[in-house]
């Protein structure tokens, strides 16, 4: 199938959900919930909000499509399914079985309207035992009810264990049971040794939803964890990476056969004719311009200070890459240009960042 509608997959989603999940704003990359990076995942910051507000801010069930970048996914882009700028949906709920009806909204739309037959999907959750450290942790029975409950059968739930399977990390102070969700795109390679979700190298589950049940506080104090129970506010948050649900209804679970990719790679030939690129470099060029035009309309690129050198540091990484492409001659600005046109109708903010002091930036070797 090629997607021929615009507003693509995030818009259709929000469309259909408003009823149900309100739509609220996203967060800018430079949130504040995420100290030593910019915002990854659509998942915690509402109720990392909601807690530091000490109010209820936002609508019992909502959801929001949210610009992520991940600076530690960069050495993987270029390949079928790493970009280190994406978007991602999601719907949360501040209910007691709000992950029953996230997950079943969601999965609904991807069996519905997106069309991939239920029995493609598969999934992971916890199976018990420590996380970080800390522990050990039951095994997530809820998530299995609602696998169930979406007729996904125990012979297509794989079992995981620590981070694997429950969120805890260094950057969000909260956490909880992760349990994803995985599309069968039917292409075993039959020397795959372990042809399962999260095992399999061959590249025949591509993970698309991530469901968290928000319930736990998680503190970091020098690489020591501890993970408790969240004393009063939860919530729970079931999303999907918005140009991963597009490459699956391409029918390539190829990331960059994507309408953004689709659209941009013209000009991106135009730009770097007369040199030697590669295919992977392209998509990084694109990837690598996407985040800095988002991080500069942000304000990540004005950040200063202590507090800011951890961020400062991350921002570098994509900084650095611009560097490299324009240090071999590529022209940028008329790319920058063309990515804020192009992403301009659905994120108005875009429409005002500077791409020749971006430029700038990149050229001034502030960042080393
Ligand atoms: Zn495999």
């Amino acid at each position: 199938m090629t997607i021929t509608i615009e507003p693509f997959i995030g818009s259709v989603f929000s469309h259909q959900s408003q009823a149900l999940f309100p739509k609220v704003p996203h967060e800018p990359l430079t949130s504040p919930f995420f100290r030593t990076a910019f915002t990854p995942s659509a998942g915690p910051t509402l109720l990392i909000d909601e807690i530091n507000s000490k109010s209820h801010r936002y609508p019992d069930l909502c959801h929001v499509c949210q610009p992520c970048v991940r600076y530690w996914d960069l050495p993987n882009v270029g390949d079928k399914t790493h970009l280190s700028f994406f978007e991602m949906v999601a719907c949360s709920s501040f209910l007691p079985n709000g992950r029953w009806t996230t997950m079943e909204h969601i999965f609904k739309f991807l069996t519905t309207t997106c069309s991939i037959p239920p029995d493609r999907f598969w999934a992971t959750r916890f199976g018990g035992g420590n996380v970080l450290g800390c522990g050990p942790f039951p095994e997530d029975t809820v998530a299995i009810d609602i696998l169930h409950h979406l007729d996904i059968p125990d012979s297509r739930i794989v079992d995981v264990a620590g981070v694997e399977g429950f969120v805890a990390n260094s950057m969000e102070p909260i956490g909880g049971y992760r349990c994803e969700l995985y599309v069968d795109l039917g292409t075993q390679n039959l020397t795959c040794n372990q042809c399962l979700p999260g095992l399999c190298t061959c590249g025949r589950f591509l993970e698309l939803v991530t469901s968290v049940a928000y319930e736990f506080e998680v503190l970091n104090r020098d690489s020591l964890y501890s993970i408790s129970p969240l004393p009063k506010q939860f919530m729970h948050a079931t999303g999907f990476g918005v140009e991963r649900l597009e490459s699956i209804l391409e029918g390539s679970g190829i990331i960059h056969h994507t309408p953004r990719f689709r659209h941009l790679m013209p000009f991106v030939n135009q730009i770097i004719s007369g040199f030697s690129l590669t295919y992977p470099d392209q998509i990084r060029l694109v990837d690598t311009l996407c985040a800095l035009l988002f991080l500069h309309a942000d304000g990540a690129t004005t950040l200063s200070g202590k507090s800011n050198r951890s961020r400062r540091w991350v921002l570098n990484k994509w900084i650095k890459q611009a560097r490299s492409f324009h240090s071999r001659g590529v022209s940028i600005l008329p790319l920058l240009d063309e990515i804020k046109r192009w992403y301009s109708p659905r994120y108005a903010h875009i429409q005002d960042a500077d791409t020749s002091l971006l430029l700038q930036l990149v050229h001034a070797q502030q960042y080393n």
